[in-house]
């Protein structure tokens, strides 16, 4: 949805400041929906709008009832840092919105001002209990796991799938651009994370079915209502199962997250003619060379999460 977000991650927001894409370089909500048409023709019904962040860009709510209009898809779902989200959850919802995926990698507020440069700690578990509300469903939490830094709250997030149908995924963190280089030794690997787990709640159910498509494995604390994910983003190598494709709001597909590789619609979206065509013809290309591409070819610190949205 857009290359800015309103959080400074400390290990996700860009280094090099003012290397955003000017407003003119970033495609309207016409040929953004334009795009989701095609794609759905193709086969691809199922959309995930991220970022940076989805929830600064004016008229969002009316976007989403825009592309739930079209009535070309199956399912709209949001990845947010949540800031935004508490006053606007019930009217994503009314617009289309399915489902959500709030990202929090900590629940403590003095720890969120460290990770993230904003003490917005409340607003985003008021958005959380505002998700919950307005019934979006399923309501996941991703929590990015780095050790020293977070690590001592995996009980306390479990802990929170006890009581409210929260799915809470932890997420292996791995060193994507320049900043977050320098925590390439603090990943948490997701067998650690579930031996963590067992030890503080005893065993853990395995879970199979749960809404999303996603790379992630699902277990049930005994008695909970909520669920807990482990997603093996860098131990484990999930490309042969990848059912992604990426946009960037600038209208580059990126057939593989790790790639770099890319192809660009924006110069046939704007060429002045209605050539869905060479349009739908750039779509196939692009995920016909997809299975090419492997994460053991990591673009070393070159991959810009703030983007390409995760
Ligand atoms: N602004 C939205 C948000 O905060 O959810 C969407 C964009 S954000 C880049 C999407 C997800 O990518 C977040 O859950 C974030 O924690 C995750 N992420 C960013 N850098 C990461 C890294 N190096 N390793 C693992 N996850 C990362």
């Amino acid at each position: 949805m857009t290359d800015k977000c309103n959080l400074n991650c400390m290990y996700c927001t860009p280094l090099e400041k003012n290397q955003f894409l000017d407003r003119n370089e970033v495609l309207t909500y016409e040929e953004m929906t334009r795009i989701v048409i095609l794609f759905a023709q193709l086969g691809i019904r199922k959309l995930r709008l991220t970022g940076g962040e989805p929830l600064i860009k004016r008229d969002i709510i009316d976007f989403v009832g825009m592309l739930r209009d079209t009535g070309a898809l199956e399912e709209i779902t949001m990845t947010t840092n949540g800031v935004y989200l508490q006053d606007r959850a019930d009217k994503l919802k009314r617009s289309g919105l399915d489902r959500i995926n709030i990202s929090i990698d900590t629940l403590k507020r003095e720890r969120f001002e460290a990770i993230t440069g904003f003490d917005f700690f409340d607003d985003v578990w008021k958005g959380v209990e505002k998700a919950l509300e307005a019934g979006l469903d399923p309501v996941k939490l991703n929590v990015v796991l780095m050790k020293g830094i977070n690590d001592d709250e995996i009980a306390d997030f479990a802990q929170l799938t006890l009581d409210r149908p929260l799915i809470v995924r932890f997420i292996e963190f791995f060193p994507t651009n320049k900043r977050s280089m320098k925590y390439a030794g603090s990943s948490l690997k997701s067998d650690e994370v579930k031996k963590r787990i067992t030890g503080h709640f005893g065993m853990l159910e395995s879970v199979s079915g749960v809404k999303g498509n996603g790379p992630s494995d699902y277990y049930k604390l005994a008695g909970s209502k909520g669920l807990v994910g482990l997603i093996s983003s860098y131990t484990e190598n999930f490309c042969n199962n990848c059912n992604r494709v990426r946009i960037d709001c600038a209208g580059r597909i990126s057939p593989c997250l790790f790639s770099g590789h890319t192809h660009d619609m924006r110069p046939i979206l704007r060429s002045g003619r209605f050539d869905d065509e060479a349009l739908v013809r750039m779509m196939r290309d692009a995920l016909k060379i997809k299975s090419r591409y492997r994460k053991d070819k990591l673009r070393n610190g070159q991959l810009e999460m703030s983007s390409i949205g995760g």
